[in-house]
């Protein structure tokens, strides 16, 4: 069954087995895990790393960008976690996803550019701000 929440815990290690519908966050080990949210069963790693995920804790609700995308799971399933909801993607064609992933690299890419002008040249950040937004 799918679900359309998820909740979060703040772990060291994730416990064995896992529980469906909770994100385990490890700072420790810069790692997420969860059971996919389609309810087949299959754990779902995130490294946590500006390349890779990143995960938001507000209120107990957790946010993970990017999109999870399990195409190479049999489920394919693609969402998005968000303050603690899943946001489902429709079912879309592995060529789709492709794009999906392309688009949140290019994000990350975009990100870690911006964070690496330094604070000194405060009126690049602006002009940056103007031009692409935050
Ligand atoms: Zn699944």
């Amino acid at each position: 069954m799918r679900l359309d929440a998820i909740s979060c815990q703040l772990v060291d290690l994730a416990p064995r087995p896992l529980q469906p519908g909770v994100l385990y966050v490890s700072q420790r080990y810069k790692v997420a895990v969860h059971l996919c949210a389609c309810g087949c069963g299959e754990k779902v790693v995130t490294p946590l790393s500006p390349a890779e995920w990143q995960v938001r804790v507000q209120g107990g609700l957790a946010s993970l960008h990017p999109s999870i995308g399990n195409w190479s799971m049999a489920c394919r399933s693609h969402y998005w976690i968000r303050n603690g909801r899943i946001v489902w993607s429709k079912a879309i064609s592995k060529r789709q996803m492709e794009q999906v992933f392309e688009r949140d690299r290019k994000d990350i890419e975009h990100q870690q550019l911006r964070n690496r002008i330094p604070a000194s040249m405060g009126w690049v950040r602006r002009i940056w701000r103007y031009f692409f937004g935050d």
